[in-house]
């Protein structure tokens, strides 16, 4: 459907005066205590959905409804979905994803009460305010705008909200399965990522995966005294270092396994804000300390799109358990986040080939895995959708969007990206680098929102504005 540009404006000039009322919106969401990993709020999560499929209803979506699935092991949270599809056969489907559920309010260090939403300066205060409560209410705002003035939407679209995002979203591929309809469509916004500065909108193109394993050395029967045995018995422990170092560079990165990263993907690091002080503050650096040397790479290539290796756990002793031995065994897990686009397969058998060779002092290596991994995620955004989105971008924000990738890893990211990896998936999201979701004093920047609401008003006339054919073509 084609609309008219003073149209787009007009709806657009009513997103922007129904602030207020928008903010009111998200302030009762966030009152709900929806958190996903405590069965105490579970009976929350569950009454907040059902207060939005209200919510929807009233505001002229169709087939509001909380879905469940088959349960299985664990526990199930509802999923709410809603429709609008009556703008036509020949107009895109666009599927909004968002979730409704929050992460715990952990630390103490809140200033403000976790649940009850609170504005200060240009941010607003509260769990779960950009992830991603704020991310999915920009959307009703959207919509309320589009029918208060048109009396229907540009677009045919879909609304997904699940419920159990924070724990992993163990029971979305069920819903995918169980309940097909409600992820149909033509192409898709994937609402819960980061802009990397709240004037550079993110569109967020890779994610590292995650895998474990565990490096065993042993090398006795028993453990024997180091005094009588030190220097001709292998010490396992001594063992496990080498091989941790052998990994290693001198910075102390993964030597291994790094990949190419494309002109493009180098491009739009460079267009990303992300300086030595954003890592010295994030990654709360001592004084005397500084960010590891980038070498030839950027902070972003490094933070998004090369492997890395963390020692999460060992089987050492603590001090109070210390003795004077030679160990007979020690082991370290390992935890190893792929680069986009590679394997935890690709990543073991590189692994076992540093590590299964020329064992130090010749002890038995093992290297056994830990189950539990994530896919990691490599898009390449291509095609009128993201045509469209940019014109949006640059109406809501004055900027077209920068590719950005994630250094950890979403699981519902990356079972959107192999369930539908043929559509087109525009992943953004209003969050900053100073909102702190899962942390405390998690916040929303007022900015961020405004520009996501009048953006996602002209982004569903820009999408439109395309025919579903061309948007299979383009994905
Ligand atoms: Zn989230």
């Amino acid at each position: 459907m084609d609309v008219d540009v003073d149209t787009t404006a007009a709806v657009a000039a009513r997103v922007a005066e129904a602030l207020p009322r928008t903010l009111e919106r998200l302030k009762a969401y966030l009152a709900v205590p929806a958190i996903s990993c405590e069965p105490a709020h579970h009976a929350d999560v569950r009454r907040l959905a059902e207060r939005i499929r209200d919510d929807l209803q009233a505001l002229g979506l169709d087939r509001a409804r909380v879905l469940d699935v088959t349960p299985g092991e664990g526990v199930a949270m509802p999923l709410v979905a809603a429709e609008w599809l009556h703008a036509g056969p020949d107009v895109p489907t666009v599927l909004i994803y968002g979730h409704l559920d929050l992460q715990p309010v952990g630390e103490p260090e809140w200033t403000t009460s976790p649940h009850e939403a609170v504005q200060r300066g240009d941010r607003l205060f509260a769990r779960g305010a950009a992830d991603d409560m704020g991310g999915w209410v920009s959307h009703l705002a959207a919509v309320e705008a589009w029918l208060a003035e048109t009396g229907g939407l540009p677009c045919n679209l879909k609304l997904v909200i699940e419920g159990e995002e924070e724990i992993g979203s163990p029971f979305l591929e069920r819903f995918m399965d169980e309940h097909p309809d409600a992820f149909e469509a033509d192409v898709m916004v994937l609402t819960d990522c980061e802009n990397p500065g709240v004037d550079v909108p993110g569109l967020t193109v890779s994610l590292r995966g995650l895998m474990e394993v565990e490096l065993v050395c042993e090398a006795l029967g028993a453990d024997v005294h180091s005094g009588l045995w030190g220097n001709m018995a292998p010490d396992p422990t001594i063992a496990l270092f080498r091989l941790v170092a052998r990994l290693t560079d001198e910075d102390g990165r993964l030597r291994f396994g790094r990949v190419h990263v494309d002109d493009a993907r180098k491009a739009a690091a460079q267009q990303v804000p992300i300086d030595a002080q954003t890592v010295r503050e994030g990654a709360h650096l001592l004084d005397r300390v500084d960010p590891l040397p980038v070498r030839d790479r950027s902070i972003a290539e490094w933070l998004w799109w090369q492997p890395a290796v963390t020692v999460i756990a060992t089987t050492l002793p603590p001090p109070s358990q210390k003795k004077n031995a030679i160990r007979r065994r020690a082991s370290a897990t390992l935890s190893v986040r792929v680069a986009p686009g590679q394997t935890a397969d690709e990543m073991l058998a590189i692994l076992r080939g540093v590590l299964l060779v020329d064992p130090p002092a010749g002890v038995i290596v093992r290297l056994e895995t830990v189950p539990g991994w994530g896919g990691s995620w490599l898009y390449t955004p291509r095609g009128p959708a993201f045509e469209a989105a940019d014109r949006a971008y640059v109406a809501g924000w004055g900027r077209p969007l920068v590719q950005v990738g994630i250094g950890g890893s979403i699981p519902f990211v990356a079972m959107f990206g192999q369930r539908f990896s043929d559509l087109p998936l525009i992943l953004n999201g209003v969050l900053d680098p100073l909102s702190t979701a899962h942390g405390p004093n998690e916040s929303l920047h007022l900015g961020v929102f405004e520009k996501m609401l009048v953006t996602n008003v002209h982004l569903y006339a820009e999408l439109g504005a395309l025919s579903p054919a061309a948007l299979a073509g383009g994905a």
